[in-house]
C-alpha cells in the first residue's frame, strides 16, 4: 500500500525578526497577532481592546496611528498595559504621515515594537521614497522592525501603470490581473530592497502582499516566498463577515501554510456591529491548530447528530464544555501546563459514540433516540464509568474539570 504522508511541506526558510520579544520566521512557530477597531486616541477603549485581545491569544496587537493625537496616546497606552502586566508587542499602522508623526512623537516610536509601512500610500511622486526612507531611518534609530505591507486596495497606482503599459506593448500580453500580481509583488520587493540599502537589516523587515481574492492571494505569496527569505506575514484583506470571511480566510491560509509558508496571520473578519474583536484571534488559532501546527486551547470533538439524536442534550453539552474552557482558558494556561493539548469527545449516539470517544483524552456517548439512557464516559480508551439520570451534564463537567486537575495540575507536575 502506498504511503501518503499526512504532514505539510517543510517550512520555508526566513529570516526571523524579533518584534518586542516575539520571533516572526527563521523557523519559530507561527505567531497569531489581530488588530484594534478603536481610535488609539482614546487611551481607555485601546488599552481594554487590546488588553481583550491579548488575553484572547494575540501575540502581537496592531493599533492605527493616523494623528498627532494618536500617536501621543501611543506611550500611555503602553505604559498602562504593563501596569496591568500586559506586554504584547504594539504594532504601529501607519499611512501618508507616519514619518512626520514618528518624527514629532519620539516617545511613541520608543512605545511600539514595529512599524508598518503601506509603500501604496507613504507619499506621491518624488516624496514617495523620501517619506519611506524617512520611516525606515527613524526604525534604525530605535532599533524597530517594519512590515512592509502592501495591499491591492492601495497599490502604489505609477508602479502598476508602468507594468501595465509594459505588458499592453507585449506581442502575447498576459492577463490583466497577472500584472496586477506581479504589481504587488514588486511593490513589496522593491520596497525592502530600499530599507535595506537604506541600513535597515533583513533581519528588521517583515513583508505582507494582501488581496483581498482567495486564488490571488495564494499566487501572490507562492510567488513572493519563492522570490526572498524575508518573514513573511499572511493574511486575506477584507475577508468578510461571519462564515464567509472565516471560510475565505482558511481556505486560502490553510493551503499556504500547507505549503511551508507564512510566519505569523492574521485574520481580518469584519466583525457584526458591537462584536467581539476577539473573534479573529479565534479564528487564527483554530486554523492554526487544527492543521496541526500549534495548539492553543483543549479541542472538543462533538458528532454533526442526525436522525439519531432527537434531543438536543448532546449539542448543549458540546456546547457548555467548549465555552467553559474558553472561559477557562486564561487561567487554565497558568495553572495546568500543557492542557491546550487536551482532547475531548462529546458524541450524540452509539454509532461512532464509544470509538471517537475512545480517541479522545475524555469523551462521553451520550444516548441516541430509543438507546438506554446511560453514557459511558472513556478516559485515554478506557471505560471509566457510566452516567445516567437527568445530570448526565453536570457529572460530565465535573469529570473533565476532575481529569484535568489530575493529568495537569500541581500534583500531576510533582509526581
Ligand atoms: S454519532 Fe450517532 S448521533 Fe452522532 S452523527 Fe453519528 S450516528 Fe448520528
Amino acid at each position: 500500500m502506498e504511503d501518503i504522508i499526512a504532514d505539510p511541506l517543510p517550512r520555508r526558510a526566513t529570516v526571523g525578526v524579533n518584534v518586542g520579544g516575539v520571533v516572526v520566521g527563521g523557523g519559530a512557530p507561527v505567531v497569531v497577532q489581530s488588530m484594534t477597531n478603536t481610535d488609539t486616541a482614546d487611551v481607555d477603549a485601546t488599552v481594554a481592546q487590546v488588553a481583550q485581545l491579548a488575553k484572547a491569544g494575540s501575540e502581537i496587537v496592531r493599533i492605527t496611528v493616523d494623528r498627532p493625537e494618536s500617536a501621543a496616546a501611543v506611550p500611555r497606552i503602553r505604559e498602562r498595559l504593563e501596569l496591568l502586566g500586559i506586554d504584547v508587542p504594539l504594532v504601529g499602522d501607519f499611512h501618508y504621515i507616519g514619518h512626520k508623526l514618528l518624527a514629532d512623537f519620539p516617545d511613541c516610536a520608543a512605545a511600539l515594537a514595529k512599524y508598518r509601512i503601506n509603500p501604496g500610500n507613504v507619499g506621491f511622486k518624488d516624496k514617495k521614497d523620501r517619506q519611506f526612507i524617512d520611516i525606515v531611518e527613524m526604525a534604525i534609530r530605535h532599533d524597530k522592525p517594519v512590515r512592509i505591507g502592501v495591499n491591492w486596495g492601495s497599490l502604489d497606482q505609477e508602479l502598476l501603470t508602468r507594468l501595465m503599459d509594459a505588458n499592453n506593448a507585449l506581442a502575447s500580453p498576459r492577463p490583466a490581473r497577472s500584472v496586477m500580481r506581479e504589481a504587488i509583488i514588486q511593490s513589496a520587493l522593491h520596497s525592502a530592497a530600499l530599507a535595506e540599502e537604506t541600513g535597515l537589516g533583513r533581519e528588521r523587515i517583515i513583508l505582507s502582499a494582501k488581496v483581498s481574492n482567495v486564488q490571488d492571494l495564494i499566487a501572490v505569496y507562492r510567488d513572493l516566498s519563492r522570490r526572498t527569505d524575508h518573514a513573511i506575514h499572511l493574511g486575506l484583506t477584507e475577508a468578510g463577515m461571519g462564515s464567509k470571511g472565516i471560510v475565505a480566510s482558511a481556505a486560502a491560509m490553510g493551503i499556504l501554510l500547507q505549503e511551508g509558508i507564512g510566519d505569523t496571520i492574521r485574520v481580518s473578519l469584519t466583525p457584526e456591529p458591537g462584536g467581539d474583536r476577539t473573534r479573529e484571534v479565534q479564528v487564527a488559532q483554530e486554523i492554526l491548530q487544527t492543521m496541526g501546527f500549534r495548539q492553543f486551547i483543549p479541542i472538543v470533538a462533538a458528532c454533526p447528530g442526525c436522525g439519531r439524536t432527537t434531543s438536543t442534550l448532546f449539542q448543549e453539552l458540546a456546547e457548555t464544555i467548549q465555552s467553559d474552557i474558553r472561559t477557562n482558558m486564561p487561567v487554565w494556561r497558568e495553572r495546568y501546563p500543557g492542557v491546550e493539548a487536551l482532547s475531548v469527545a462529546v458524541m450524540g449516539c452509539i454509532v461512532n459514540g464509544p470509538g471517537e470517544s475512545k480517541h479522545a483524552d475524555i469523551g462521553i456517548s451520550l444516548p441516541g433516540t430509543a438507546e438506554v439512557p446511560s453514557a459511558p464516559v472513556y478516559i485515554e480508551g478506557q471505560k471509566v464509568a457510566t452516567l445516567r439520570g437527568a445530570h448526565i451534564a453536570q457529572e460530565f463537567q465535573t469529570m473533565v474539570a476532575d481529569y484535568i486537575e489530575r493529568r495537569f495540575g500541581h500534583s500531576a507536575a510533582a509526581e
